[in-house]
């Protein structure tokens, strides 16, 4: 591929910033040691957010800046390079908002000419943007208004005239302010977490339609597609089973380790888990695969009901965490009734995990009798009852009946609702908290108390990937020095050391826009990363990368006020799950909070207020941002 003449390789050099309270419009250009610096993705958010939203800006109002932005390796020829990032100031957390999704888009807003896109203010009426070949238009959406997700990008194709359009966009659920409202791209991929979706709806921003045709240029060609060839050829062997199952064959791997979350944490064993497991969609519901850019994996379910139930593919498949957040904790085992509702968040754009973890809460605030029908409508919300979570998923999008106030996320719901149930709200700074286990991963659970953007298991570890010397994930970290398995049940320093490094670089994955699933080792990425920039980076390099951003999040956190105090878990994982088979300790707040300090003195961090010190900031060559 020949490199154009104002394009970097691996990127295309320019930033759209489009004011839609004014309507003009800004290309940037930055240098190319700023690219090298952020990379993409979450690096862009996170320096975006730090030198634009200050203190106290209203999460859900003109002054919030929201950002697109594709990862280094987005839309190259690379196996998992189909991933973006979204960033603001999120309405759920208050703090640093960033998700990522896959999919096709970021690679078409590349091809389009632009790695990112800055929006600033908000537009009176409802308008979409169209960017189209290094162009951008600001047009009216006030016909897609109210409209589901599907519908909505067959709209917009059809009025510009171009199948191959692709779309991002919120649902109704965001045009109505949902705190966890999410962004869709393609009908089917969420970016889920931190409530981007309320904050662009916030902007009356329907949607962004992109569409490109300039290829991403590549410094040494050769490496990147040997780096495919080596991934066709080990495909079978490394992934097979994601590829069989999808993200929903950890299903029962988790039920198994009694660390499948059921009824809302207080278990960890589910009795319908096989009739809810991948290997069951498999059998029966699964009509199709489907993948991200130029990925062979095609983990992605497609799945179609036609019977009592109706379950349209246009929407593809639940996921693990959707159908753990909707299955498990929701005491459901009917797999139809959780695609249902895994159509019905992506159609109104609803985060699965946020609103399935807000309706799991409210059936145990019904099952204690601290919600009762007068609250729920005369509703019988109660684990088990799969109709009553669709209609709660129907409430919480028109935001009418109880699901108004599970709308405003589970946390803000029981300050209101009260009786006790604050002690159950299973939440990180005011996030709800994904399927894994912290029980299982007492790394994980460090995770989820320190992580910029509350509970998050993306930029996150899996003890139990480290617990045997022979595991892939050992054979990798061993270029980082961490030579000796630890195991699963320890937060001693030994193990926040591997915690420290591997969630540096998972931030730094999100940097590139590179999938989690991909099986590569630091090193493969270290050499795709060489092969399509030409830069001659190093491991160390990209780990610094990856420390740097998240010191950019937690600079910005600290500047909204979230500090030491909500780096805590809910008190109920330091309860242990009982199992007749693998009974699990919990996490003892005393374990934690000795985590916490050994992370925060690795990472330079201030004991008392939790902020990077001057010296870190220094280190990392960011000193302005203290
Ligand atoms: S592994 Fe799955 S989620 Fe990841 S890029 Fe491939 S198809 Fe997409």
């Amino acid at each position: 591929l020949e490199k154009e003449t104002d394009m970097g390789f691996g990127y295309s050099g320019k930033i759209l910033r489009i004011n839609l309270t004014d309507r003009s419009t800004q290309i940037e250009e930055p240098e190319e040691v700023f690219y090298r610096k952020y990379l993409g993705g979450e690096g862009f958010v996170a320096h975006t957010l730090l030198k634009e939203v200050g203190p106290g800006v209203d999460p859900l109002g003109p002054e919030n800046v929201l950002i697109f932005a594709a990862g280094m390796l987005t839309g190259a020829p690379v196996g998992g390079s189909g991933r973006q990032s979204v960033g603001a100031r999120s309405p759920l957390t208050g703090g640093f908002g960033e998700s990522e999704a896959g999919g096709f888009w970021g690679a078409e807003l590349k091809q389009a000419g632009f790695d990112a896109i800055i929006i600033l203010g908000a537009s009176e009426k409802p308008v979409y943007l169209w960017i189209n070949r290094g162009s951008v238009e600001i047009r009216d959406a006030s016909g897609l208004v109210g409209k589901t997700t599907a519908k909505v990008q067959q709209l917009i194709r059809e009025e510009l005239g171009d199948k191959r359009i692709r779309v991002a966009q919120v649902g109704p659920a965001g045009e109505r302010l949902v705190r966890y409202a999410c962004v869709i791209f393609d009908v089917n991929r969420a970016a889920g977490r931190t409530g981007m979706g309320a904050v662009m709806g916030s902007k009356n921003l329907k949607a962004i339609a992109v569409r490109g045709v300039q290829r991403v240029a590549l410094a040494h060609a050769e490496i990147v597609r040997e780096s495919a060839k080596w991934l066709s050829e080990n495909l079978e062997g490394l992934v097979g089973r994601r590829k069989a199952y999808g993200t929903a064959g950890c299903l029962l791997p988790q039920q198994y380790t009694n660390s499948l979350p059921t009824y809302n944490f207080q278990a960890g064993e589910f009795a319908g888990a096989e009739k809810i497991s991948g290997e069951r969609m498999a059998e029966t519901i699964l009509v199709d695969r489907d993948n991200c850019y130029a990925c062979p994996i095609y983990c992605k379910r497609v799945v179609e009901v036609d019977d009592e139930i109706k379950v349209d593919r246009a929407y593809g498949g639940p996921e693990f965490e959707t159908i753990g957040a909707f299955g498990s904790m929701c005491g459901v085992s009917d797999l139809k009734a959780i695609s249902k509702a895994n159509e019905l968040c992506n159609a109104y754009g609803l985060d699965t995990i946020s609103t399935g973890v807000t309706i799991s809460f409210a059936m145990e605030c019904f099952e204690k009798g601290i919600l009762t029908l007068a609250d729920t409508g005369g509703i019988e919300l109660r684990f088990g009852n799969a109709a009553a979570s669709l209609e709660m998923i129907q409430q919480i999008n028109d935001r009418t009946g109880l699901g108004k106030l599970l709308g405003e996320g589970s946390y803000r719901a029981a300050q209101v609702i009260g009786k006790g149930s604050e002690e159950f709200v299973m939440h990180v700074k005011g996030q709800e908290i994904p399927q894994q286990e912290p029980r299982a991963h007492h790394g994980l659970g460090l995770g989820y108390a320190v992580s910029p953007t509350g509970a998050d298991h993306v930029h996150n570890i899996y003890d139990q990937s480290y617990t045997d010397a022979d595991l892939p994930k050992m054979k990798s970290v061993a270029a980082l020095g961490i030579l000796e398995p630890l195991p699963y049940n320890t937060l001693n320093p030994a193990k926040v050391r591997l915690f420290r490094f591997e969630v540096n670089w998972m931030h730094m994955v999100n940097c590139i826009g590179l999938c989690i699933f991909l099986p590569y080792d630091y090193d493969r990425v270290r050499d795709i990363l060489h092969g399509i920039t030409g830069w001659n980076v190093t491991i160390w390099e990209l780990m610094h990368v990856g420390e740097r951003v998240l010191n950019l999040a937690r600079m910005f956190n600290a500047r909204q006020g979230l500090g030491i105090d909500k780096d805590i878990l809910p008190r109920r994982f330091s309860d242990p799950l009982k199992s007749k088979t693998v009974p699990l300790e919990g996490i003892a707040q005393q374990e934690l909070q000795q985590g916490v300090e050994t992370y925060y003195a690795m990472m330079g961090w201030d004991p008392v207020t939790g902020a990077p010190l001057r010296s870190k900031l220094q280190e990392l060559d960011i000193e302005w941002a203290a």
